[in-house]
């Protein structure tokens, strides 16, 4: 059926997100000592404002995961919505600012193949069963359950049955919970995304969510990132909704979140600790700079937060 086609074509998205984070880190953007285990070549060069648009996304994103670890304590967990093969959980281990549980949710496809990977690889194992006490590990093809990691094979458009094995996780909606979700509500309807974002606000009383995504479609640039997309036929559902930084915190906010901020990536890139970003732009030279700007303009980083437990001011 045409829904599977695109169904595929979003998955496959997964690789190029890894397969461009594997590229840029081989060449020193920043260290990740476990993409390689899930992409097994480097692979062909990928432009350097590509690279330097993966380095913000990445440092964006850890900037401020890691204020939500530390603002709580470590006393929370972190649910990653269509984590493909994202390594965070294996960085957090290795810095020591690990979540009590850390959940992934894909579709169960994608699941399948990094547990696969992870079955196979003892780098990527050694860390689940360091976390993990005497109690077996449950490890299917469809799920991963240990102590510390949970990977769980769902569909984020099917929210009963995303929460049932939430539960069955043993998630617990009491603990301060930080929501991930890097270039995936985009391939939901706005209706899809918003259900998802809503049910998040309505059952954790204490919760921040990050959405990382395309932004301010709706010029040239944007169109041909659009047309490059569907050419693979992609279904960017949600794509004209979220054509603003406005409407970007308004899909929060309108779903019972208590504040909401949004940044466009050129912001944040220039907010990121311009010592390092000065090290990663002598590792390629960039030779038009508008590019990079048009680039990160059409990304941005939207932050949400409902705080019950008064922990406050979750910023850069
Ligand atoms: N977040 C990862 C990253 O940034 O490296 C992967 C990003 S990739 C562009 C999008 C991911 O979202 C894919 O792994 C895809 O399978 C997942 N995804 C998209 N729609 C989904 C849905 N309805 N249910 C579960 N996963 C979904």
């Amino acid at each position: 059926a045409d829904s599977d086609i695109a169904d595929e074509a979003v998955r496959a998205t997964c690789d190029d997100a890894s397969i461009c984070k594997r590229f840029a880190t081989s060449k020193g953007y920043w260290t990740d000592l476990y993409v390689q285990y899930f992409v097994r070549q480097v692979g062909e060069r990928k432009a350097p404002e590509i690279n330097r648009g993966y380095y913000g996304r990445v440092k964006g994103m850890n900037l401020l995961i890691d204020a939500f670890l530390k603002k709580t304590q470590c006393d929370c967990q972190v649910v990653n919505l269509g984590a493909g093969l994202d390594t965070t959980f294996w960085r957090l281990k290795d810095e020591n600012i690990m979540p009590k549980k850390f959940f992934e949710v894909d579709f169960p496809m994608i699941v399948a193949r990094k547990i696969h990977n992870i079955k196979t690889k003892p780098p990527l194992s050694k860390p689940l069963i360091e976390t993990h006490s005497t109690d077996a590990l449950l490890l299917d093809g469809h799920s991963l359950d240990s102590d510390r990691y949970c990977i769980i094979g769902a569909d984020l458009r099917d929210l009963p049955t995303l929460e049932e094995k939430l539960k069955k996780f043993q998630i617990n909606p009491e603990l301060p919970t930080l929501f991930l979700s890097e270039c995936v509500l985009v391939y939901m309807t706005p209706e899809q995304s918003s259900k998802l974002v809503h049910w998040v606000a309505d059952a954790f009383p204490t919760a921040m969510f990050i959405n990382y995504e395309q932004v301010n479609m709706n010029d040239r640039f944007g169109e041909i990132m659009i047309e490059n997309l569907q050419r693979r036929q992609c279904n960017l559902a949600g794509v004209d909704l979220c054509q603003s930084l406005d409407s970007q915190k308004e899909r929060f906010l309108s779903a019972g979140w208590e504040s909401a901020n949004a940044l466009d990536m050129m912001t944040v890139y220039n907010m990121l600790p311009q010592e390092d970003v000065a090290r990663i732009e002598c590792l390629e030279f960039l030779d038009e700079k508008e590019l990079l700007q048009q680039l990160l303009q059409h990304y941005c980083i939207c932050w949400a937060v409902k705080d019950k437990l008064n922990l406050a001011d979750f910023s850069f």
